[in-house]
């Protein structure tokens, strides 16, 4: 009877390695070549952070680090933990490599720590896309009816938000939008380059951005909650944007580093080696590049 019943056992056990051999086979053929063009959605990933901070501000981040590990098992739960980094108060920040893992972490955390800590998720930026060629100045509500039910990729994303819409300089016929959306999702479109808004393939760029200051042409902020001195944009001049009258461009930030060439507005990107780094440092630290 043992012996049968060995036998079933070990034919099954050749059977399943026969299919895992096969399937194995199936993934190294269809594995794509090493030097493929990289696509946004293989370079931009969605960086999703959990903060774990203890109630107690004096407590140390060892301490709080060590309780997290006693507490939640990153290999077990499959949380895909890529990143921990020591935060002020004796917090820990936490990143995972797909939102599904942070979602998991958050809900580990607060039913075993939830008694000292405090955890939250961190505020993320999201990216933003301008679609143009709509021929139509649509409503903010139909324009997010179009691209979720006539473009798979936006479907059934978790974040979709029309900013504004507004006419082409070139055909005030012609209109556009600018979106704002995950970073997941951000990714897909840009690798399509297009999107459909009711019959018309629309073309697609990215609009990410870092906020400039008009009043006093700093960033990461906007004029109206600023109350720094004001600073011309366009001159350095000290006057509202909306006031120059100067034909000279001078960049107080490239000014202020002692840059040789000054002779551009502050929201420049192309001329501004300021702007472009901040830039380049907000996008680095929303999409994880390979
Ligand atoms: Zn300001
Ligand atoms: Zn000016
Ligand atoms: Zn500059």
């Amino acid at each position: 009877m043992l012996g049968e019943f060995e036998e079933m056992f070990n034919e099954m056990m050749n059977k399943i390695s026969l299919q895992a051999n096969d399937t194995f086979s199936k993934i190294s053929f269809t594995q794509q070549p090493i030097n493929e063009v990289p696509t946004y959605s293989n370079i931009v990933k969605s960086k999703s952070m959990v903060v774990i901070k203890p109630k107690d501000a004096e407590q140390t981040n060892s301490k709080t680090k060590l309780d997290i590990m006693r507490n939640i098992d990153p290999i077990d739960l499959k949380l895909g933990v890529s990143q921990v980094k020591q935060i002020k108060d004796g917090g820990i920040l936490i990143g995972c490599d797909n939102p599904e893992g942070a979602k998991n972490f958050k809900k580990i955390a607060n039913e075993k720590l939830s008694t000292d800590y405090k955890i939250s998720d961190v505020r993320k930026f999201l990216p933003k896309i301008r679609i143009v060629g709509l021929v139509e100045n649509y409503s903010s509500d139909d324009i997010l009816k179009f691209l979720r039910g006539q473009n798979s990729v936006l479907s059934d994303v978790t974040h979709l938000r029309v900013l504004k819409t507004w006419a082409t300089r070139k055909n005030p016929n012609v209109f556009q939008a600018l979106i704002e959306l995950d970073a997941g999702a951000y990714g897909l479109v840009m690798d399509l380059g297009k999107l459909f808004v009711n019959f018309d393939a629309c073309s697609v760029f990215d609009a990410t951005d870092v906020r400039i200051c008009f009043r006093c042409s700093g960033f990461n902020h906007i004029q109206s909650n600023c109350s720094l001195k004001i600073t011309c944009p366009k001159c350095t001049g000290e006057h509202p944007l909306n006031k120059c009258t100067s034909s000279t461009l001078k960049c107080i930030n490239c000014n202020n580093a002692n840059l040789a060439d000054t002779s551009h507005a502050v929201w420049d990107a192309a001329k501004c080696p300021i702007y472009k780094k901040k830039l380049n440092n907000l996008k680095s630290s929303i999409f994880v590049t390979k």
